[in-house]
């Protein structure tokens, strides 16, 4: 954070001082609210959450070096008492921000916003100064934690942004306001708690509609391939501009493909020319997310042959997406156990079978040990059906469903669509799992674990790593 006094954050959160020697002493870390993550110079914020309050931590988070505390009563050590902890963290946090003069890129979408932070921080990190949140800080406490993380000599801020409700994302954008709004896409994520996709568009378009105009240099950066995003043109006065595989697309890609080992390889087009890009990520969907992020660094001046080397270059920086490990005796574990979706099962699917084609000629197999899909609603049985049946489709060798009912869909579409008998089975949790691959794997062998984040199923690529 830039360096701030006790004096001036109290008046900007509007809080009391109390048992503050001196007022004048100054913030110099950054805001934590974990105690455990308390360095020197740090302001520890005490949220009272279900389990646990963080005001207990107070003494121990100053004994650690923290400066003072931001509460909602005082705790005994130095304190600025505040009605509300998370409001007055957004209010130091637009302060904080305003004062650096930073451009804010925000995202947000069903599937795929913290890969595509990432991929963003990647790319705008090469051109300036760059804070992005580590993981999935993505609400109305992360987002500010993340944006106070800037220093002086930050140029861009990269903050996702998640919501449950109509009015999330308008109350963030509050908090920072971006100049660049990027909607992935409107999928089926909490769909339960909207309603439709419909109400998922409604409240993802808050983003677009907060931008500034395009003559105060706003932009908005939306999906051509997603009408629902698409359709968002009509919310924003910022200027748009479209990615996507559509002939529509400002930003597109052309041609293409997987690679042998199952990257994904396109021409990357531009309004400033064209390269080529063959990404490390798995998974045809990161397509549609480094578009998005090539767009993102287009509008901020990167040069279309710096961002193909950087998105050719870009990693995974958030844990258990497609991350894959080679184990010592040839068997490739593939871990996008974080969550799942129609979508990115179909996606996750088609890159294990192309991972898998190396080694299919010498008795290799893919394996597709497949987790509930959480939160469908209506949609459940038909959406675990249909991956069911394309697991066969698409020729991998063993489906092994985990878990309870929606597993047994999955298994049972992949019955009906290829009589499979040995191919496909049902397990009913992540130890039989284990069981099962343990005794059966062999060399060559690339195993796919993926399911809803609720399901837990990264234990069993855990397992399947440790104990080779
Ligand atoms: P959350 O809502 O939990 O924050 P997120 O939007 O940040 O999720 P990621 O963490 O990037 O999304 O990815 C979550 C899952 O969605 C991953 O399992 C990945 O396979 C899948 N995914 C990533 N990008 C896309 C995409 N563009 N379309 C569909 N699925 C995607
Ligand atoms: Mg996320």
């Amino acid at each position: 954070m830039i360096a701030l006094s006790l004096a001036e954050i109290a008046a900007i959160v509007g809080g009391q001082p109390h048992d503050i020697p001196d007022p004048a002493v100054r913030v110099t870390g950054s805001v934590v609210y974990d105690s455990r993550a308390v360095e020197t110079g740090s302001l520890f914020a005490a949220f009272a959450g279900e389990r646990v309050d963080g005001h207990d931590y107070a003494r121990r988070a100053v004994e650690a070096g923290a400066v003072a505390v931001l509460a909602t009563r005082p705790v005994g050590v130095p304190a600025i008492v505040v009605d509300d902890v998370v409001r007055a963290l957004g209010a130091l946090a637009r302060t904080v921000v305003e004062r650096l003069g930073a451009t804010a890129v925000a995202l947000t979408g069903s599937a795929g916003k913290t890969s595509t932070k990432d991929l963003i921080a990647q790319l705008l990190q090469r051109s300036a100064p760059t804070v992005w949140p580590e993981g999935n800080l993505n609400n109305e406490i992360g987002l500010p934690v993340t944006a106070l993380r800037a220093v002086e000599d930050t140029r861009y801020l990269v903050l996702e942004m998640g919501a449950r409700y109509i009015g999330d994302i308008r109350y963030l954008t509050g908090l920072v306001p971006p100049r660049i709004g990027l909607v992935l896409n409107v999928g089926t994520a909490h769909i339960g708690e909207f309603g439709g996709r419909e109400q998922i568009a409604q409240a993802k378009g808050e983003l677009v509609e907060s931008l500034p105009s395009a003559a105060e240099g706003g932009v908005a950066v939306l999906n051509a391939d997603d009408p629902l995003v698409r359709a968002m043109v009509t919310r924003t006065k910022a200027r748009t501009v479209l990615f996507g595989e559509s002939d529509e697309a400002d930003v597109r890609a052309e041609n293409v493909r997987l690679t042998e080992t199952g990257q994904p390889a396109f021409r990357l087009r531009t309004p400033s020319g064209c390269s080529d890009v063959t990404l490390r990520l798995y998974g045809e969907h990161h397509v549609s997310n480094a578009l998005a992020a090539a767009a993102v660094a287009h509008e901020l001046g990167m040069s279309v042959d710096e961002i193909a080397v950087a998105l050719s270059e870009a990693g995974t920086l958030s844990r258990w997406r497609m991350e894959v490990t080679e184990r010592s005796d040839g068997v490739t574990i593939v871990n996008d156990a974080y969550n799942a979706n129609p979508e990115s099962m179909r996606a996750a699917l088609r890159a294990l079978v192309a991972m898998g084609g190396a080694s299919r000629a010498t008795g290799g197999r893919t394996w597709a040990v497949l987790g509930p899909m959480a939160e469908l609603g209506d949609e459940s049985l038909a959406e675990h059906d249909a991956v069911g049946r394309l697991a066969v489709r698409l020729n991998v060798s063993k489906l092994v469903a985990v878990g309870g009912r929606e597993a047994s869909w999955l298994q049972l579409g992949a019955y009906n669509e290829g009589s499979w008998g040995e191919e496909s089975v049902h397990v009913s949790d992540a130890q039989a799992a284990v069981d099962l691959l343990r005794s059966e794997l062999r060399p060559g062998d690339v195993v796919l674990v993926k399911a809803s984040r609720s399901v837990g199923l990264e234990r069993v690529a855990e397992a399947l790593i440790e104990n080779a």
